[in-house]
């Protein structure tokens, strides 16, 4: 089957989504063309979700713009997407008189790079900002407008909201051929091969991530030559108080091991930085080691036996610069690139999609404002945060609301019902997680994973042994559960 639209974006990562979201708004049918079979599951799926201020990358560069913009737009995009942010601000502790100079570093070029309110402080004012820094430190560099994300639930809002303004989202689609037409501005420039179908576009923007390149050589576009920067994250129990987020002074490659607190109040220490093998997600204990020490020069107090998870992503690098490449090609007319988009990428993604639309504005595409498009996502209920007399209200308009699933989390079966049946909703055990954070807590769902098996067997009408952890091939039970069917 072959299915023709304005636009296909290649990646459904927060980039390839927060694009979807900004171009839903014009009269352009667009589709967005994923390999895998979940919103979420490159690099967006494992990072540390900080909306980093814009103060570290060079002064002048795009990433440097879209980094500061992204920050900035990042209180609107949580808004009207319902997702949870919060801008705590954040500090980069100095040990010396070195660390110092670095700070004054930073701050000038987080000003020219247009981020708000910079300081330098001093140790009473860092311990009055977070009591828990180091009381080593003799100096901090205070940027107010830091904050914090669930990267794949920005990602998730952004292409729900896509979604119901008329974009198509096919999964299980990767990309394995792309024949490029030579014709016209007007003319389906572009066939994409896929084996769930294939796409024909006018214009192609390729969000691909780690796999970026090969989509650019697929089309006869640039040869970029990427790197895959690997980071390993540890994720500790919830605190009674949320950390705000501690920097060390940066390295030319990395902003360092950073101590932060998360949306849903754990503790996380990311990350390492080290070139691996392209797809190496496995977690190294020197790794995990390097982040634990890192962490406790920053926050010398911190329990590092709270650990309840660790993983690892890989950043896409180009290799040789530390720059974003985004803009239309120069090699293939109609194809538009965001590519190299490693650390800031979560970011940056409102403001990487707002400077995709511009390149494409100013590369002749027509861009009608649509007179229904709709920027406001409602926010699934999330019953753990509801106040009791909304739990009330749920549990009696359906009991599946009181049936608590995840113990750690307080998720009831009414929610992982809705994660499954969302448009577009989870096909895995770990898209129901990552949507409703059934399994996220301390025991990792140890406790629940069967339940939730049993529940998804039941939407989905397939058997247990049928249901996904994450990908294709990643079965979890080999026969009946037990109380099941
Ligand atoms: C350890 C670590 C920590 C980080 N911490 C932060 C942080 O705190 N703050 C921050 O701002 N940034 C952080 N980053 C960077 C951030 O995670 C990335 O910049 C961002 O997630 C990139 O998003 P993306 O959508 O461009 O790529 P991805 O999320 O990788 O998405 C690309 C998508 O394209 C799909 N794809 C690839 N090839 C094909 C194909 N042929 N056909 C169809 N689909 C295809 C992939 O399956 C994938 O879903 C971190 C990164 C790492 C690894």
């Amino acid at each position: 089957m072959t299915e023709t639209f304005d636009i296909a974006i290649v990646g459904a990562g927060i980039t390839g989504c927060a694009i979807a979201r900004q171009l839903a708004r014009y009269d352009l049918s667009i589709c967005v063309v994923e390999a895998a079979n979940d919103i979420s599951l490159g690099a967006s799926k494992a990072n540390g979700g900080l909306v980093h201020a814009g103060y570290d990358p060079a002064p002048g560069t795009v990433k440097a713009q879209v980094n500061a913009r992204g920050c900035e737009l990042y209180g609107t995009w949580a808004q009207e997407l319902g997702f949870l942010f919060r801008r705590t601000g954040s500090m980069v502790l100095g040990f010396n008189s070195e660390d110092r100079a670095h700070l004054e570093q930073l701050r000038c070029n987080g000003h020219v790079n247009g981020v708000p309110e910079l300081s330098i402080v001093g140790p009473d004012r860092i311990h009055e900002l977070e009591p828990r820094a180091s009381a080593d430190a003799t100096c901090a560099l205070w940027c107010p407008s830091t904050g914090f994300v669930d990267p794949f639930e920005v990602a998730i809002a952004a292409l729900e909201n896509a979604v119901a303004n008329g974009v198509t989202f096919m999964r299980s689609a990767p990309v394995e051929a792309i024949e490029v037409a030579n014709q016209g501005a007007e003319a389906v420039r572009f066939t994409l091969t896929t084996p769930a179908g294939d796409v024909r576009c006018r214009y192609l923007i390729n969000a691909a991530g780690n796999g970026a390149a090969d989509i650019s050589h697929m089309a006869g576009a640039e040869e970029f030559q990427m790197v895959w920067r690997q980071g390993n994250i540890v994720v500790l129990d919830k605190e009674p108080r949320t950390l705000m987020p501690l920097y060390p002074v940066p390295t030319p490659v990395s902003k360092g091991v950073i101590v932060t607190g998360t949306v849903h109040g754990n503790t996380v220490i990311t990350a390492t930085a080290a070139i691996r093998e392209p797809g190496d997600t496995q977690t190294y204990a020197g790794d995990v080691n390097a982040l634990l020490t890192g962490a406790r020069k920053l926050v010398p107090d911190l329990d590092t036996r709270r650990v309840v998870r660790a993983f690892a992503g890989g950043r896409p690098v180009i290799k040789g610069t530390n720059e974003f490449f985004i803009g239309q090609s120069t090699v293939v007319p109609g194809l538009f690139q965001a590519v190299g988009i490693q650390s800031p990428g979560v970011a940056s993604a409102p403001a990487i999609a707002e400077h995709m639309e511009q390149v494409m504005r100013e590369a002749g595409v027509e861009l009608r404002e649509r007179a229904d498009w709709n920027p406001i996502r409602r926010a699934p209920d999330d019953f753990d945060r509801a106040p009791l007399a909304r739990k009330e209200e749920l549990i009696e308009s359906d009991p599946a609301w009181g049936q608590i699933v995840c113990r750690c989390e307080t998720v009831p079966e009414a929610e992982i019902v809705a994660a499954i049946r969302r448009h577009p909703g989870a096909v895995s055990v770990e898209g129901v997680k990552r949507r409703c954070r059934a399994g996220m807590g301390r025991c990792q769902s140890g406790f629940c994973q069967s339940r939730v098996v049993a529940i998804m067997a039941r939407e989905l009408d397939c058997e247990p042994s049928e249901v996904l952890l994450e990908d294709a091939g990643s079965w979890l039970v080999e026969g009946p559960l037990k109380g099941v069917r």
